[in-house]
């Protein structure tokens, strides 16, 4: 284990980014998907997704390699949309906007386990369709082994994000408006959509509308920018209607970093207010036991960085 040890000196001392999620200026992020590769690698942990159309390739093998951990890459469509009925949207609405999704985020992820037959029954899921047609936040919830009830209550809060700007929509007489590169978007998804679901191209721009608005990465900022602007007085009401949702999944995420800084989910709030023995209290003792009495340093590092990355994100806020 000497060498792993190495590996993890040197990722302190010279870190680059594995965890694809920003943490303001700090390294918080990288460093605990650092740890959850080592819990990987010691069979405290099943898999480890990297994202690597964020991450990159080259840096999800650099350290699957470091580590000599056994990776594959996947080719999956992943859809963050929760396939839930809604009660207060049209149901072609909802479909659209799952369907809007799934062509906007077709994420390449590589995933590592010590367990190469369970790398290859996700391969054998992601490709044939079989188990799930599409990856999305309750696939990923599975194969990291997130509680339950958090993976739950994550979907519900974006959805109800979503939900709340699809019915100021719904509600106003302001149409979507569409920038030249949105508009030229929504004429190729249209192309693909009408076909196969019969959507029409206002359907289209009312969902990309709806979908991407209140979540910047689901459209790409430099795309939203356009956007937002040619929709001001709708992205403006978004924002009053779903300020306290926001602030609610903020103060859950934030929350989550000081009372269980080891893990990559977001811990719901039963697991925060039960800092004992929920499923989220009793995983972060185990992370955090393990890193701190098999790698003392990182686990410093990890303590080291939670305020810093708190403070970058309360300044991001405001
Ligand atoms: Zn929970």
């Amino acid at each position: 284990m000497t060498q792993t040890k190495d590996v993890v000196k040197k990722f302190i001392a010279s870190p680059y980014n594995i965890s694809g999620i920003a943490s303001g200026n700090t390294n918080y992020r990288n460093f605990v998907a650092l740890l959850h590769l080592l819990l990987v690698k010691h069979k405290k942990k099943k898999c480890f997704v990297l994202f690597t159309e964020i991450v990159g390739l080259d840096k999800s093998l650099k350290i699957c390699k470091k580590l000599k951990l056994p990776w594959n890459n996947l080719k999956m469509e992943y859809m963050e949309a929760p396939t839930r009925v809604s009660a207060t949207i049209p149901e072609d609405l909802v479909g659209c906007i799952m369907e809007v999704s799934n062509l906007r985020t077709k994420w390449d992820a590589v995933v590592c386990s010590m367990d190469k037959s369970v790398i290859a029954k996700i391969m054998r899921q992601t490709q044939s369709g079989e188990s799930f047609r599409r990856f999305g936040h309750e696939q990923m919830a599975s194969i990291e082994e997130y509680p339950e009830c958090c993976a739950v209550e994550f979907i519900d809060m974006k959805w109800n994000v979503i939900e709340i700007c699809a019915e100021i929509v719904g509600k106003s007489e302001e149409e979507v408006a569409l920038d030249p590169e949105t508009e030229e978007w929504v004429e190729w998804a249209a192309e693909d959509l009408r076909q196969s679901f019969g959507y029409s191209a206002k359907l289209i721009a009312v969902a990309t509308f709806v979908w991407t608005s209140p979540f910047p990465m689901n459209a790409g900022l430099d795309r939203l920018v356009g956007f937002s602007k040619h929709n001001q007085e709708l992205f403006g009401e978004f924002k009053v209607a779903t300020l306290e949702n926001k602030q609610d999944m903020w103060n859950g995420g934030a929350e989550t970093m000081r009372k269980y800084p080891f893990l990559t989910h977001r811990a719901c709030k039963s697991c925060l207010e039960n800092t004992k023995n929920s499923p989220s209290a009793m995983m972060n003792k185990i992370y955090s036991g393990f890193c701190k009495h098999e790698f003392p340093e990182l686990h410093d590092a990890i303590i080291g960085a939670v305020d810093g990355t708190i403070a970058a994100f309360e300044k991001d806020l405001s």
